[in-house]
């Protein structure tokens, strides 16, 4: 068979039992009331994109100006950034400014950079008097060079004791809503700058198709589409207008690259990603948040391919700054630079680190704990084995970063800060977790639950807000309850305010607890709500070895499924833990990832109907604990093979998500049947709300590549939008699609559009297209 009608018959197998429907004219632009702010994914990028903002050149003149006046230790200085307990004393609250620690870093070594807390989260008013004391430090030195406060707000200000806690971003994806996350970001960015930080180290873009990794949660998913529009709304709410507002923070992209997606599953161990992928799959959210202007990087603390994060010139420079075109300065990530000595063994020794780091792109050593560094430093920049000229092109760069914060002008916290953890913020905390639960089984329609309705709570995630936040809260590995908020409700809490519960505790994360107690108790309730998952971890702390939900929980469920009430599961968990040996028995299944503070009360709210859930999955969900393909697998990955093995059949799919609604799609058309290669094509459809409440629907469009010379994936996200639709309603949408939407990168890593047949499918409507 010629390749020309294998694609054709593929393409017709793909089409078979789709209403597809190709008309040759554009169709009419979206028909029944659309609300103005009804934008798809591509609309809402290019509208980021366009914002006004700070460019970072404007800054290049003052820059070069001061760096003129720099000695070479003042650079090298500048080039250093430490934790704050190398200026501090004391830990947890009782922290304190350390004068002769403060003096020794700041004034004397003049340190560019500050980060961190020691170890938990400061109330406003103590960051306020710490930031205002560190910088009236700098202010002493020569030149009055600011410092650059850093943080981890990475689901809020999570290291302010007040802030407004979100969904950590994994859940903020299932949202799919890049408007919420674009508000989001900015609570988070007035939070953080009112504590006079002005640099978040956040998003996390490295995309999540390795769901073993302790960070998956810190990511936006597995789709490079989904993660580069709420990556990119992330990097705009947090940057803003104007970088130098009293509410915006610099953010940063990181690991940058190829972090996610160690062999292992292990935190910071090797990735084997081959340049085709790397360009397909892990770059472009890199990619568009470098074209949405944001001002620095953070380096991958593992290795792709046997090259450390650190020292690969290739990917810091040549793609980074040259084909990305990335403008902002190079910080390594925690310690690195000795690490490529003691654990990557690529360096023998902490100079040559350093100077491999400098010379392949890194700007700032997060060193983070002493002068070995700086010391370094000036010593091969003295012998020339360092240039001063990769010297000065970085502290340029951290310079500019200075001056586009405002810093020179303003360096401390902002007169009036943003009002931190207030209603207003916390309303759209409650929304997004609102938002990002995700009904994944709902069988028979057990829920939403009718007031009144007994409920027994059972399980280790029901009656704690540590796992319902995990890491990054409060403290790095987020375990510390005495510092949680005591008047936010737990799912307990919040399911007994809504109906008559009963709460069996005892039960941990590797200890089914009392069984029997919670047997009995099932008897006289009507539904039990079984909360399982995982507890806090951070990083390293969080490596698994298997994905399956431990032991204990799958007892406790069984337990449950055994007393013949319905179950209701509910997952609070920042990876998918395996659950197929339950999945089928329970009557409903409820993905909360880990919603926050908030999401107690969006929980329950969502069991008791006061919310018609609208997440959908950002991941696929596995069934076994080694069949982990995303939904972007080859076709051959698909298949069952006649030895009896099953292909792609995850527990939940990739965008999959129930509502208490039900939507109809219909009238799939596009505006031609061909298009040329450079063409762009109108693809419209209709979307009705078939049921009898309102709701949210997240249209998702997919394209096929039928045949390409790099073995094309089943299909790849290209546009979505997130609608609401009340009872009967129906809306046309309209996408418009070009070329990047129908290319790959080829075998000579770029992206190619090869000529042939094309399947566009939205909501189980598809229709093909011919590109020639
Ligand atoms: C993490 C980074 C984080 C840094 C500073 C590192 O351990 O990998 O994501 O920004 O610490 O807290």
């Amino acid at each position: 068979m010629s390749r020309q009608l294998l694609a054709l018959v593929i393409a017709f197998h793909l089409l078979t039992g789709a209403q597809a429907q190709v008309s040759a004219r554009p169709s009419p632009a979206v028909s029944t009331g659309a609300p103005s702010d009804l934008l798809d994914s591509d609309e809402f990028l290019r509208s980021q994109l366009a914002a006004p903002r700070t460019r970072l050149s404007d800054f290049d003149e003052q820059a070069d100006a001061l760096l003129k006046q720099m000695t070479l230790r003042e650079k090298v200085g500048q080039m250093t950034q430490f934790e704050i307990g190398m200026v501090t004393s004391g830990k947890d609250q009782d922290i304190q400014i350390d004068p002769a620690k403060l003096e020794k870093a700041v004034v004397q070594y003049g340190v560019g950079s500050l980060l961190n807390v020691k170890d938990e989260a400061l109330p406003l008013p103590r960051w306020r008097q710490m930031i205002s004391a560190i910088q009236a430090a700098a202010a002493k030195t020569r030149l009055k060079i600011p410092v650059l406060y850093g943080i981890d707000s990475i689901h809020g200000a999570n290291y302010i004791r007040e802030a407004t806690l979100f969904p950590q971003p994994l859940g903020m994806a299932a949202t799919w809503n890049p408007h919420l996350m674009l508000r989001g970001s900015q609570v988070t960015a007035a939070e953080t700058r009112a504590a006079g930080i002005p640099w978040n180290f956040s998003p996390v873009l490295d995309i999540g198709r390795m769901p073993l990794w302790p960070r998956l949660y810190e990511t936006l998913g597995e789709d490079v589409h989904l993660a580069s529009v709420m990556g990119v709304a992330t990097v705009r709410g947090y940057e803003g207008a104007s970088l130098s507002a009293p509410t915006s923070v610099l953010s940063t992209m990181k690991h940058y690259v190829g972090y996610s997606f160690p062999t292992s599953g292990h935190d910071r161990t090797p990735a084997l990603i081959p340049e085709i992928t790397m360009r397909e799959y892990f770059l472009p959210t890199f990619a568009a948040a470098a074209a949405a202007g944001s001002g620095s990087v953070m380096v991958n603390s593992g290795e792709v391919n046997g090259t450390p994060g650190h020292e690969n010139r290739y990917l810091l420079r040549e793609v980074l700054r040259g084909e990305l075109g990335f403008q902002g300065l190079v910080v390594s990530d925690w310690e690195d630079l000795k690490k490529l000595v003691n654990i990557h063994r690529s360096a023998a020794s902490e100079k040559d680190a350093t100077r491999s780091a400098v010379l392949a792109g890194v700007d700032m050593s997060m060193v983070p704990s002493d002068y070995s560094f700086a010391d370094l430093l000036l010593e091969l920049a003295e012998k020339g084995e360092v240039p001063v000229a990769r010297i000065d092109e970085a502290v340029r760069e951290i310079l500019r970063v200075k001056f586009a914060l405002g810093l020179f002008e303003n360096p401390g916290p902002p007169g009036s800060p943003a009002a931190v953890g207030s209603k207003d913020h916390r309303a759209v905390a409650l929304e997004a977790a609102r938002e990002s639960i995700t009904l994944l089984k709902n069988e028979g329609g057990v829920l939403p639950l009718r007031k009144g309705t007994r409920v027994l709570v059972v399980g280790p995630t029901a009656d704690s807000l540590v796992p319902l936040n995990n890491g990054w809260t409060y403290t790095w590995q987020g375990g510390k309850d005495y510092l949680y908020p005591k008047d936010r409700p737990t799912i307990r809490a919040a399911i007994a305010a809504a109906s008559p519960t009963r709460f069996i505790a005892g039960s941990g994360f590797e200890e089914p607890g009392n069984l029997k107690a919670a047997s009995e108790a099932a008897a006289s309730s009507d539904v039990i709500v079984a909360c399982v998952g995982e507890n806090t971890y951070t990083e390293t702390p969080g490596n698994i070895d298997d994905l399956t939900l431990p032991e204990s929980q799958l007892r406790l469920v069984e337990a449950m499924i055994a007393t013949r009430k319905p179950v209701v599961l509910v997952l609070v968990e920042g990876r998918p833990r395996i659950i197929s040996r339950i999945a089928e028995k329970v009557t409903a299944i409820v993905m909360a990832y880990n919603p926050g503070n908030e999401g107690g009360q969006a929980i329950a709210d969502v069991l008791f109907g006061v919310v018609n859930p609208s997440g959908r999955l950002p991941f696929t969900y596995p069934r076994h604990a080694n069949a982990l393909l995303t939904y972007d697998h080859k076709s051959f990955e698909d298949q069952d093979t006649s030895f009896g093995l099953k292909g792609f059949r995850p527990q939940f799919e990739f965008g999959a998500g129930l509502s208490y609604t039900s939507f109809a799609y219909s009238d799939l058309s596009s505006s031609a049947p061909t298009i040329a290669r450079d063409g762009t094509l109108e693809v419209t459809v209709k979307v009705r709300n078939a049921g009898k409440i309102a709701g949210k629907e997240v249209v998702q469009l997919y394209v096929t590549d039928v045949v390409a010379s790099v073995t094309p994936p089943v299909r790849r996200l290209r546009r979505f939008a997130k609608v609401a639709l009340q009872p009967g309603e129906s809306r046309s949408l309209r996408f418009t699609l070009g070329p990047k939407d129908f290319s790959h990168i080829g075998t000579d890593r770029k992206p190619v559009i090869e000529p042939g047949e094309f399947v566009i499918a939205i909501g189980g409507v598809k229709a093909p297209l011919r590109i020639h």
